[in-house]
């Protein structure tokens, strides 16, 4: 297989997007490259350095000294934040709470693409976030948009918190309007909003396992591996 595939993987928050690209890409040989786990990584930056992200010299400046890493291990994809592993970190509801607001800044989305486009070349990949087959690979050679009703996305989420919750998890009604939350700023935002492309492959997750959704991907993806 040449080098330069990607499989570009879209949806609203929750829809299974990394469960689906980490087993598809373990499946067929592949990278994985979470976009939303870079935002992610950010924003856990901006809010322990306490800066006020209306301060965009102050953003800039931030941005400029801040390191954004995916490093594949065997354990999967891990997150590193200038040098330390937030792979953990990034899952907190603080994190959550704040990542739409930040991914809609201009500067913040510059730095993430070029670093995302970095890290692909040269490599075949799974790449999965919001605005993969538009804005960042528009080339790439498939593109899927999972979905999800909104209550079976809050349902599936609450479950994987509340199986790596320390403390105690949040509600599913918390967690509902937290991805609902999240969709709304991610499709109205200026830039990059979320939508479906015309060529992108819908697949609704709703009624389907995750051993389902992995194969309808897997299956629309081998044709381009040979
Ligand atoms: O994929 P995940 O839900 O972890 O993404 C967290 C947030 O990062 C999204 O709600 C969205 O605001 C932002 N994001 C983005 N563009 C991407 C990936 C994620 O704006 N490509």
């Amino acid at each position: 297989m040449k080098a330069g595939l990607v499989i570009a993987i879209d949806g609203p928050a929750g829809s299974g997007k990394s469960t689906t690209a980490r087993l598809v890409a373990q499946r067929l040989g592949l990278f994985h490259l979470d976009t939303g786990a870079m935002y992610r990584a950010v924003t856990l930056k901006i809010i322990t350095s306490g800066i006020d992200i209306r301060n965009r010299q102050a953003l800039e400046r931030l941005l400029k000294k801040t390191k954004v890493e995916l490093r594949w291990t065997k354990k999967g994809t891990r997150v590193y934040l200038d040098g330390k592993d937030v792979t953990e970190a990034i899952r907190k509801p603080e994190v959550s709470e704040r990542v739409s607001e930040v991914s809609a800044i201009g500067c913040v989305r510059a730095a993430m693409v070029k670093e995302q486009r970095r890290l692909a070349k040269g490599k075949n990949v799974v790449c999965e976030g919001r605005d993969i087959g538009s804005v960042v690979f528009p080339f790439a050679q498939l593109k899927v948009f999972l979905d999800c009703a909104l209550e079976e996305r809050a349902r599936r989420r609450q479950k994987e918190l509340a199986g790596a919750a320390q403390g105690s998890p949040p509600s599913i009604e918390q967690v509902r309007r937290n991805l609902a939350k999240r969709d709304f700023i991610d499709s109205r935002r200026r830039l990059s909003p979320l939508h479906r492309v015309r060529d992108a492959v819908l697949v609704d997750t709703t009624h389907l396992t995750i051993e389902e959704q992995v194969g309808v991907v897997c299956s629309l993806a081998k044709p381009l591996l040979k």
